[in-house]
């Protein structure tokens, strides 16, 4: 089968990086095509997927957009679609791997004749996204797309709840390759005391600086625990939110936190990165979609914590493989650094159980099959 996946962003998100997995198995087979240049193409490059940045204008919507801004990126839009169209006549179908994607990807699809599949990395409600994008999304996807493929069952509930259909969605976890989360440990003790985290109970927090995952919360949470207790933020601004970036950096001075916070920016080296940590934290404030940083946390069996809503409570069963705690409560958060700070043998044992079955649940191999089967029994090619 030959497809043609569809991204919007230049910059490896979450979505992306799922992307890459599913593309590499399909090689000559499969193009992505981007909206954006940047490093995203480059990362597809090094894995031999082939790539073509197909839009040169960045697309001007945002998640927030009104139907009046929607309307003045069509004419941008035309162009791209007519290019889409084109480059898809090659291929068996369009996947949609993000919003922008889907209503480029949809209209491609009714003037190619080439089925749609979407694969929905977001919650679609109004926490998230303007009722217009989310009107467009649903409308889109329900018309046009023969697959939708929810990242959780989260993702799929808000897609029924907004009107989506239920009939063409199916939920598919991403897929990860544990051989990347083993860890050699003198390689981990030199990066520990390259970046100064001996002798200290490291917290990491593995996330895109944005409001909405929450750094300021561990922040918060920091100052309440003992000094001992450093975190290292890993991640950068990546959608515009410098602004969030720079009140990182102010609550971390105002808390004399400097020496206990280190922001290390975009990093490719996660797996190491975790396995330097005691304990790795995700804060969102708003429910998240699926959170990879969680499975990837427990394949590197590292104890996680994180917070009570979406996905997450898909991944995490408190006290058993992690820890669940009150979104947007850097008290509840601070007792449970502690709790981990003091009760290693508990959570050493949490954390086994943790790579234990996330090994299981989220093996890329077996979700790898699992789409394929999905798109060969709704488009009986091969
Ligand atoms: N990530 C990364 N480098 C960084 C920070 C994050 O490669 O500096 C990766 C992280 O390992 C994870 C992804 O970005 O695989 C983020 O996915 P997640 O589902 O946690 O959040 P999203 O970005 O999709 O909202």
């Amino acid at each position: 089968m030959r497809i043609l996946f569809l991204d919007q962003s230049g910059k490896p998100g979450g979505a992306e990086l799922c992307l890459i997995d599913i593309a590499k198995p399909y090689g000559d087979r499969a193009l992505v095509g981007l909206f954006a240049d940047g490093p995203f193409k480059d990362l597809l490059q090094q894995n031999n997927i082939p790539v073509e940045v197909i839009a040169t204008q960045a697309i001007q919507v945002r998640k927030e957009s009104s139907l009046l801004q929607g309307l003045k990126s069509l004419g941008q839009l035309a162009p791209l679609i007519t290019k889409v169209v084109k480059i898809a006549r090659e291929y068996d179908l369009i996947y949609a791997n993000t919003q922008k994607a889907l209503v480029v990807g949809a209209l491609a699809s009714f003037f190619s004749r080439r089925p749609l599949v979407y694969h929905l990395h977001d919650i679609l409600s109004k926490e998230h996204f303007s009722q217009t994008n989310l009107r467009i999304a649903i409308n889109l996807a329900n018309h046009f797309a023969s697959l939708v493929i929810a990242n959780s069952q989260a993702s799929k509930t808000a897609f029924v709840q907004a009107g989506g259909r239920p009939d063409i969605i199916e939920v598919v976890y991403n897929g990860f390759d544990p051989k990347n989360y083993k860890n050699d440990e003198s390689e981990i003790n030199k990066l520990q005391q390259q970046l100064g985290l001996q002798r200290k109970f490291v917290v990491g927090h593995f996330s895109r600086l944005a409001p909405w995952k929450g750094q300021h919360i561990l922040i918060d949470a920091l100052a309440k625990c003992p000094p001992e207790v450093t975190a290292i933020l890993v991640g950068d601004a990546l959608f515009g939110e410098q602004d969030y970036a720079q009140q990182l950096h102010q609550k971390v001075a105002e808390l004399g936190l400097e020496n206990r916070v280190k922001f290390l920016g975009f990093r490719s080296d996660i797996p190491q990165l975790m396995a330097a940590c005691d304990l790795v934290a995700h804060t969102s404030t708003s429910a998240e979609p699926f959170g990879r940083v969680i499975v990837e946390a427990m394949l590197c069996a590292k104890p996680v914590v994180a917070a009570k809503a979406g996905g997450v409570m898909e991944l995490v069963e408190h006290g058993f493989n992690g820890f669940l705690v009150t979104p947007g409560e850097p008290q509840e958060l601070a007792q449970v650094i502690i709790t981990c700070l003091q009760e290693t043998e508990i959570t050493a044992t949490i954390a086994s159980n943790a790579r234990t079955s996330a090994s299981q649940r989220f093996d890329m191999t077996a979700i790898n099959n699992y789409i394929a089967k999905l798109l060969v029994s709704k488009f009986n090619s091969n």
